[in-house]
């Protein structure tokens, strides 16, 4: 266990699984109080109860951050349970594969509804306690899918994670007059529960593709977040950090061959 977090309350929407699980597990090992936020209790409860065996302060809190009433109540109860707020990692979202071709209204707003207003009302609903600090800290995880590459399926969710990055330059601005940093983490291929459903195939070429030749652990992204949380990342706002094994990098498939 370190120090680096210790007592910063932190919220971690999306904290039961993948991405989220490895930044919830990572703050608290710092000495981070984690509220674990998520739709399925389950798998929420089992990641906190994980934290909390391993000597961590985590608890568990049901929130679907599409629903403003949901993330209100959310930084309520990090408020209520943990003292206030000093850092949200807004990492929720969902990656459904459609093409442009097939794509239906539904699963346009849908995916929008949670990668992009999801970001905003987290955000928004964290803010007041986040003025409160001295250094507040907001971490969103964006991707490379949608800011620099295309992957057919995603047009849509590339379009919210381009647009996470949109939104956060603003608040970047709006937000340094309370000494609030907002940054993004941009994972490249990270092995979650995620994209279990993604095929043996997908994840062999998509290795094939990365310099480092292999996907990247929930952990690569949670290092990240964590400096970018730090008290040394005092002056860093509004940028982005790509984690990725140097995927984006290759001009073509012959420069990884
Ligand atoms: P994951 O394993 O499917 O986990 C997603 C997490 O988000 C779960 O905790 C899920 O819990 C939660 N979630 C989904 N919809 C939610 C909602 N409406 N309200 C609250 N929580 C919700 O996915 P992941 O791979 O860890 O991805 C996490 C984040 O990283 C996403 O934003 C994704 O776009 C981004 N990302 C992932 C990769 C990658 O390679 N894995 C790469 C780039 C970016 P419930 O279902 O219980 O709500």
């Amino acid at each position: 266990m370190g120090n680096r977090m210790e007592l910063k309350s932190v919220i971690v929407t999306g904290g039961s699984k993948g991405l989220g699980r490895g930044i919830a597990q990572v703050f608290a090992r710092e000495g981070a109080k984690v509220l674990v936020v998520a739709r399925q209790q389950d798998a929420g409860e089992q990641t906190a109860k994980g934290i909390v065996d391993a000597g961590g302060t985590a608890s568990f809190f049901r929130a679907d951050v599409s629903n403003w009433d949901d993330v209100e109540a959310m930084a309520e109860a990090a408020v209520d349970r943990y003292g206030g707020i000093d850092i949200l990692c807004s990492n929720a979202g969902i990656f459904p594969s459609a093409r442009v071709e097939e794509m239906t209204q539904v699963e346009w707003d849908t995916v929008n509804s949670v990668n992009l207003k999801g970001t905003f009302f987290a955000v928004k609903a964290c803010l007041p306690e986040l003025k409160k600090k001295e250094e507040g800290r907001i971490l969103l995880t964006s991707s490379i899918t949608g800011p620099i590459t295309g992957y057919p399926g995603w047009a849509h969710y590339g379009a919210t994670k381009a647009g996470m990055l949109g939104f956060m330059r603003t608040a970047a601005i709006e937000f340094a007059r309370y000494n609030i940093t907002i940054n993004a983490v941009m994972p490249g291929n990270i092995m979650t529960e995620g994209l279990d459903d993604i095929g043996e195939d997908y994840l062999r070429r998509m290795e094939q593709s990365i310099p480092m030749g292999k996907l990247g652990d929930p952990e690569d992204v949670a290092y990240a977040m964590l400096f970018l949380a730090s008290h040394e990342a005092k002056y860093i706002t509004g940028q982005t950090l790509v984690v990725d094994g140097g995927q984006t990098l290759p001009e073509s498939i012959d420069a990884v061959s």
